[in-house]
């Protein structure tokens, strides 16, 4: 069943939003996309936008100064949106309290792996393109200003790599066209937020990038960035973004592995082409995401946490 944003807004008077942990342009786009519309079409509801901290190259995104870090547990608001996060353990900036406190929650997500129990609705179309596409098409296009397109564009292009991954249907490019038929600054935000690294984080992935192995027939590249890594070359984890893409491109690979070293383990990434299902085998590390592209946590040594993702990978190839 289809449904509105102005069905989920009836008698709103204070909405709070939030995304995932760690949020990323999806993330970030939807979260403020849909704070962006709430404040030019509701201009009698309080609206506030919570995300954990993300790079700096989203500011130019209109909106995203409005964005809190944390949303203290006696806050109080009538209605609570979480997009694009598919388990109650990833919604971040303190978002699970205001959910388990609220009456009209609405998760809004893509994730295949999204159970659809985190809030009181949860409408999750698994095979959209992203978040910020499942969002526009709950919205009024008329009523779509510049600003919310800006912030829905970037998701649409962060989460499809720029229209390349098979999660981007015509319903996608469509999207798009609205939103470039708006006005939205296009090249500005694909350069500016997708394709933009620091200056570090361009040395580090040429790092992973010289180190990276290829295993399984050269079906498997991976790379990893080390505590130590992260140290010498003074990155932070809000820098590791982009990285696995560089690596993915190496020819004849259907699986890029990329972690870096996160609170006494290993953040994974991983990425396929064509054919392994990638959220099958983060499941089994207890993580999750699409069939494409999903993440998960590993403990241990990163040669050995490959080793056990190999395995899994080497079942579906
Ligand atoms: P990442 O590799 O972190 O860019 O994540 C790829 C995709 O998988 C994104 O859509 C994430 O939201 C999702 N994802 C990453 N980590 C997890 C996790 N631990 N549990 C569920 N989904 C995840
Ligand atoms: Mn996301
Ligand atoms: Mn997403």
């Amino acid at each position: 069943m289809e449904m509105k944003i102005s069905d989920m807004m009836q008698g709103a008077k204070k909405v709070a939003i939030f995304g995932h942990v760690k949020p990323d342009g999806d993330c970030i786009g939807s979260t403020v996309g849909l704070y962006n519309y709430i404040v030019d079409n509701y201009p009698e509801v309080v609206v506030k936008v919570y995300l954990e901290k993300f790079a700096d190259c989203f500011s130019i995104i209109h909106g995203v100064d409005k964005v809190e870090e944390y949303c203290q547990e006696d806050e109080e608001f009538d209605t609570v949106f979480v997009m694009d996060a598919s388990t109650a353990d990833r919604i971040g900036a303190g978002g699970l309290k205001m959910v388990e406190k609220c009456d009209r929650s609405f998760n809004i997500d893509h994730h295949v792996s999204n159970p659809g129990n985190i809030c009181k609705v949860n409408y999750i179309v698994a095979d959209a393109s992203s978040a910020a596409e499942v969002l526009y098409y709950m919205l009024d296009a008329d009523k779509v200003s510049k600003n919310c397109a800006e912030a829905l564009y970037m998701g649409i292009v962060h989460d499809t790599g720029v229209f390349k991954f098979s999660a981007t249907h015509k319903s996608t490019l469509l999207a798009a066209a609205d939103m470039v038929d708006k006005g939205v600054d296009f090249p500005r935000i694909i350069n500016d937020t997708y394709f933009s690294r620091t200056y570090k984080q361009m040395v580090v992935t040429g790092k992973v990038m010289m180190d990276a192995k290829v295993i399984l027939d050269g079906k498997v590249i991976y790379g990893y960035v080390t505590r130590e890594m992260m140290n010498e070359y003074g990155v932070t984890s809000l820098e590791m973004d982009g990285i696995i893409d560089a690596i993915r491109e190496v020819e004849g690979t259907e699986v890029a592995i990329f972690m870096y070293a996160l609170k006494g383990g290993y953040k994974v990434s991983l990425r396929s082409k064509y054919i392994v299902d990638v959220n099958k085998v983060a499941a089994e590390f207890g993580g999750g995401g699409h069939v494409r592209a999903a993440g998960c946590f590993g403990y241990g040594e990163p040669e050995k946490i490959v080793e056990k993702l190999a395995e899994l990978i080497k079942e579906q190839l």
